[in-house]
């Protein structure tokens, strides 16, 4: 005899459940108390079913989201003499002296270089310019800045003038003003770079952010965090401003109505505990500003560093400890929506990796100059949005376009192929390089 599976007969062609998974439990509740050995409920185990799924619960949707921003590196100099043991990026700044005879591989821009450079990429789509750079002797924070710096006979200040310079990178300000190009975000001034930006003065970090959002400075990178402890700030960059100066101008950033993120650069001298009493310094600033838009970890990428030259480092983190970083981070920053996950740092396949570990964010485009200036394949760090699409898609997640602030997010319309960045002042969905073709028309 044919069963119902075969005719059809006998199923019914309209029914509605009376059970429906909905529960009033928390996900944090239901893992807690499986961690805890405690029998879970029929809600707990709705609630971890339902977990970061698009079916009818608690969670549904926002956690399968994996953001990105179109955004642009413009870094100013790399000319700094502060000397970093962790860093591979500042080239001694006297090399840049037009005097001076030493080869080096290093740049300064000035304002109406970097101007043109922001100018193309937001006409190629980007929203975001992100710009971090050495710490110029010759950079002040304005013309008022440059006077008193002149003036003084300080031999302390790491200040000269910047005639002596091949080339004037202006003042910070004028480097703000000349980046804010048709409504492009900015997003610079790190908290080191603000303590540059006022030294030899009695100015308050809420003066130097001030003026520099005037001038078009919209969010501030909380890098220079490296760790917040100064044990270890004392082996790795003993030339960088203390932990406690870090907290206070970040917190000044805030009350100028500035929006943050924040970072950890871990895997080098320091521990564990190193690690946890940083987050949990970030979680108090956090809790007393309430503007830290994202959290994220950089792991030390030892290669060419003097730490590693000098024999005081074997290498960086282990992949484990990569994962347990994003993963406490997320933990342990409960005020902190967003987790950045840096492929920058990681690579891709474990960049990816960490967006299962608790990391929800995946960059930027990270357009360079070389990209917006210059013809040919190297396209170096840059990664498109098919490209994106393509490697969030493939871990199962949903690709989203966001603002650096992440009040505006766009879920990507996976059919619309080519894909390119749609919330930038000038973007129009053409992919960035396609776009490049209309700048190089203008
Ligand atoms: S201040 Fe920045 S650029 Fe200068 S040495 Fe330190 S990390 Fe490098």
């Amino acid at each position: 005899m044919a069963d119902r599976f075969e005719t059809g007969e006998g199923v019914p062609d309209d029914y509605e459940f009376e059970h429906r998974p909905e529960t009033d439990q928390s996900f944090e509740n239901a893992l807690a108390k499986a961690r805890d050995g405690d029998r879970l409920t029929v809600a707990d185990g709705v609630e971890l079913l339902t977990t970061g799924t698009d079916a009818d619960g608690v969670d549904a949707g926002r956690k399968e989201e994996v953001t990105f921003v179109a955004n642009l590196n413009n870094n100013v100099t790399t000319a700094c003499n502060t000397g970093c043991l962790f860093c591979n990026f500042k080239d001694t700044a006297e090399n840049f002296e037009t005097d001076s005879d030493e080869a080096h591989s290093g740049f300064t821009k000035t304002p109406a270089g970097s101007r043109e450079i922001v100018r193309d990429a937001v006409e190629m789509g980007v929203y975001e310019v992100t710009s971090v750079s050495g710490l110029h002797p010759g950079f002040a924070l304005d013309q008022e800045h440059r006077e008193i710096l002149e003036a003084s006979d300080r031999g302390d200040l790491n200040y000269k003038s910047p005639a002596r310079y091949d080339t004037d990178p202006g003042t910070y300000c004028e480097q703000m003003a000349a980046m804010s190009v048709d409504g492009v975000h900015l997003h610079s001034m790190t908290p080191e770079e603000a303590y540059h930006a006022r030294r030899g003065t009695d100015w308050s970090y809420e003066e130097v952010y001030g003026r520099l959002a005037d001038a078009g400075l919209d969010s501030v990178p909380g890098t220079a965090a490296e760790i917040l402890v100064d044990e270890v700030r004392d082996v790795i960059c003993p030339g960088k401003m203390t932990s406690g100066e870090w907290l206070t101008a970040m917190e000044a950033a805030a009350n100028v109505g500035l929006d943050t993120t924040a970072t950890i650069m871990y895997g080098h001298v320091e521990n564990e505990m190193h690690r946890a009493m940083h987050l949990k310094r970030v979680r108090d600033l956090q809790d007393r500003t309430g503007n830290i838009t994202e959290f994220v970890p950089l792991s030390f990428v030892h290669e060419t560093t003097p730490l590693y030259e000098y024999g005081m480092v074997d290498g960086g983190a282990s992949d484990a400890a990569d994962e347990l970083m994003v993963a406490v981070s997320r933990l342990f920053l409960d005020n902190v929506e967003h987790v950045q996950s840096s492929w920058v740092k990681f690579g891709d396949a474990k960049g990816l990796k960490m967006l299962n570990c608790g990391a929800d964010d995946f960059m930027g485009t990270i357009l360079s100059e070389e990209i917006t200036k210059r013809a040919g394949g190297d396209y170096g760090e840059f990664r498109s949005f098919d490209e994106y699409v393509d490697m969030i898609t493939a871990v199962g997640r949903t690709p989203v376009e966001r603002s650096t602030d992440y009040r505006q997010r766009r879920v990507i319309d996976l059919d619309d192929r080519p894909h390119g960045p749609e919330l930038g002042p000038k973007a129009d969905g053409t992919p960035i390089l396609e776009a490049r073709s209309r700048v190089a028309d203008d």
